[in-house]
């Protein structure tokens, strides 16, 4: 059997499991919000054309409003300054967008702190344990933050001093833009940075370093737990807005069950 026929058939037995690591697009769907001085993004919206009415007999269908990055999305090279002149989400190879994932479950630690940072050094030791990262794939790094995601304000997580959610160092995302083999990298979070990276050294080190890499973001990813450490295969696809910085995405993973 080819290769593809091997894989329909073992989807077919459920020996390929279908994981959806997306979450339900609604005008409940959380929302970063930034300080006051900056624009902010809209939260999704149906807009109702007909639905089986005057205004279309025999027809139901909407109109939509969304921000690129709203819900579970896509980070393009250029949504960041450092990669202004890289991809638009338009621009990324199809190719790009079906690689293998790796899974580090740091979930016990950011429910001890929230503000949990993930380090080169905890990578390094995942690595011991599972191999290296994948080259050309995804690093996706669990924090529990998917058990949130139904409200804003759990998932923002937010007092007088900011958001408090888990995210990366500004050593480790470095790290992972110009050292590690990964072309992107996905969170459960409202964003790939920490809810406090505002006050870091630079500010939002993750947009930063990767996007001024060239490499991509995945961000509110939901269903991680039931994904391997390694051997998932992913696959998001983001709409291919022209010139777009962004954009909502399904995004699905392959995984075997033995
Ligand atoms: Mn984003």
């Amino acid at each position: 059997m080819s290769i593809l026929a091997t894989l329909a058939d073992a989807l077919s037995r459920g020996a390929v499991e279908v994981v959806d690591l997306t979450a339900p697009l609604s005008a409940e769907t959380p929302v970063i919000q930034l300080p006051p001085q900056f624009a902010q993004t809209g939260t999704f919206r149906l807009e109702e054309l007909s639905r089986y009415d005057d205004r279309g007999p025999a027809w139901y269908w909407n109109d939509f409003r969304t921000g690129e990055h709203t819900g579970t999305h896509f980070d393009a090279p250029n949504h960041w300054v450092t990669g202004r002149d890289g991809e638009d989400v338009a621009s990324v190879p199809a190719a790009r967008l079906v690689a293998p994932a790796v899974v580090l479950d740091f979930s016990a630690q950011a429910a001890a702190d929230p503000d949990f940072l993930l380090e080169v050094e905890h990578v390094r030791e995942w690595e011991s344990a599972h191999g290296p990262l994948p080259a050309g794939g995804w690093l996706l790094y669990r924090t529990g933050w998917d058990a949130r995601a139904d409200s804003q304000e759990r998932f923002l997580n937010a007092d007088d001093t900011g958001p408090h959610t888990p995210g990366i160092s500004p050593s480790c995302a470095r790290w992972l833009a110009e050292e590690a083999p990964v072309t992107g990298l996905g969170v459960e979070t409202v964003g790939t940075d920490a809810g406090a990276a505002h006050s870091f050294d630079p500010p939002f080190p993750c947009h930063a370093a990767l996007m001024g890499s060239g490499k991509y973001g995945l961000t509110q990813l939901q269903n991680l737990a039931q994904l391997p450490p390694t051997g998932a295969l992913l696959v998001a696809g983001p709409l291919p807005i022209v010139g777009g910085s962004g954009s909502p995405s399904r995004v699905l993973a392959l995984v075997e069950r033995g």
